[in-house]
């Protein structure tokens, strides 16, 4: 019978060192090899060309790379790029890559499916089948600077964890990628261009501050008054409003970072003045700003966009109480790239 073999990039560099060693070799052997798994991303131990043919043998004798492989690709009218993304165990998820004039955003997924329910979303749809390891997360960056360069002349600039899934749900995972995102072992970006985005798991929000994170924050909140918050996103019945300020207050306090609020405003639901009083009164709580999202619809009756009317309303009230807000309309909509789009319908 043969025996599961490691997936080599679960080894931290440390451990990889012992391994040589404690194959008779040099632990320098474990540097070079880190290297080729991390800055080069390489996919394969056949083409580690600095160190032997039998240590790429006895590597290969001993694991694995499992690493993600780009299935499809396909190209919306405005630019933007969506990949389904396959992992070694044949599941797919989905990472955009989103021009624009001065930057190309990476938009990636954190877990198949999603351990959430949002009712708006189509990738609340899925149940969660698993979640991402650090490397298949890594992957979905490295592929989108390629592509990057590839179609734009030019490397990626900002990666979003808003692709599928809820990343504070696969914490550690997420913290070891973007460890390795930043890290001058990996591709080296600036932690500042990055930015993770929850619904609103308000001990990990404090978790995250604590373990004194550079990146930015995003906040799905769509709204702020209780009642209509959990109708919307049930499980915030766990995740109640009270906590999650009391959380972003406390990161705010620690990271001194300003946080961005999701928001899409939909017709019937949070398209009055009551619920523009209690966002303007939530964005007192906390310095912020708020991403007014176009809805993206899923064939789903109960959701549909509020008027422009409605929109107007709440960008002149923020302003009127010196809140930032900014209108953001949807990119690679004809390709369900978009926002709540990702299913995977491939
Ligand atoms: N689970 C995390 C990461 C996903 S981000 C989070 O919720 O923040 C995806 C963003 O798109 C979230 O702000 C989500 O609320 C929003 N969204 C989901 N469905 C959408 C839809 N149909 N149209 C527009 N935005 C949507």
């Amino acid at each position: 019978m043969e025996i599961e073999k490691k997936d080599i990039r679960s080894l931290t560099k440390e451990q990889l060192r012992d391994f040589f060693m404690a194959n008779g070799d040099k632990a320098f052997r474990g540097n070079q090899v880190y290297e080729w798994l991390w800055s080069k991303a390489l996919h394969n131990f056949e083409d580690m060309t600095n160190v032997s043919k039998e240590t790429r043998v006895m590597l290969e004798n001993n694991f694995v790379i499992n690493h993600i492989k780009v299935d499809q690709m396909q190209r919306s009218e405005d630019g933007t790029v969506k990949n389904a993304v396959r992992l070694h165990d044949g599941l797919i998820v989905e990472s955009v890559l989103i021009p624009t004039e001065t930057r190309t955003t990476a938009c990636v997924s954190s877990q198949v499916g999603c351990s959430l329910d949002c009712n708006f979303c189509a990738t609340a749809r899925l149940k969660r089948m698993r979640n991402l390891e650090p490397g298949e997360i890594y992957d979905q960056v490295v592929a989108i600077d390629r592509e990057s360069r590839l179609y734009y002349n030019r490397p990626l600039s900002n990666i979003v964890f808003m692709g599928m899934g809820e990343p504070l749900m696969n914490y550690n995972n997420v913290m070891k990628a973007i460890d390795m995102i930043t890290s001058e072992e990996g591709l080296g970006m600036s932690p500042k261009r990055i930015t993770v985005s929850t619904s609103g798991v308000s001990k990990m929000i404090k978790k995250m501050a604590d373990d004194d994170v550079k990146f930015k924050l995003a906040v799905s909140l769509h709204s702020a008054i209780e009642e209509t918050r959990n109708h919307i996103m049930p499980f915030t019945k766990n995740f109640q409003l009270p906590e999650l300020k009391e959380a972003l207050q406390y990161w705010y306090q620690k990271t001194k970072s300003k946080i961005t609020y999701e928001y899409v405003v939909w017709k019937g639901i949070n398209d009055d003045k009551a619920s523009i009083d209690a966002l303007v009164k939530f964005c007192k709580y906390v310095p912020c700003k708020v991403n007014l999202i176009e809805y993206n619809p899923i064939d789903d009756g109960e959701f549909q966009q509020a008027s422009d009317e409605a929109i107007e309303n709440y960008i002149k009230a923020l302003a009127k109480n010196d809140i930032v807000a900014k209108v953001r309309r949807s990119r690679g909509k004809d390709i369900d790239a978009a926002c709540g789009q990702l299913a995977n319908k491939s």
